[in-house]
């Protein structure tokens, strides 16, 4: 019993650690992305390993600053096309053409 108790507090704490990595890694992402795209990509895809890994949810804030079909980090009007459209925002991603939604709450 007390052991089973100890890996559900150590699955906790492991998901605490692993949303803090992804925080750091999108931050990072984002202020490398103007000097290395490439980089930037890559600390997108390091960020889903780690969501993967420890079943946690990528944050809302950082679901939009990238591709859902080839990861790539998008920053609005340099990679990216942001649209409103009926309750919904429409992201174009310039790397595959493709269009993300998501749903606009007001
Ligand atoms: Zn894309």
């Amino acid at each position: 019993m007390a052991k089973r108790h100890m890996i559900i507090k150590k699955n906790a704490e492991n998901k605490v650690i692993a949303l803090d990595r992804i925080n750091v890694l999108f931050n990072e992402a984002k202020s490398v992305f103007s000097s290395n795209r490439t980089l930037a990509d890559r600390y997108v895809s390091l960020a889903r390993k780690i969501s993967m890994k420890y079943k946690v949810k990528i944050p809302s804030c950082f679901k939009r600053s990238f591709c859902k079909h080839c990861y790539s980090y998008l920053v609005p009007s340099v990679n990216s096309r942001v649209r409103v459209r009926e309750k919904m925002i429409v992201i174009y991603c310039d790397n595959c053409k493709r269009f993300s939604r998501f749903r606009y709450k007001e």
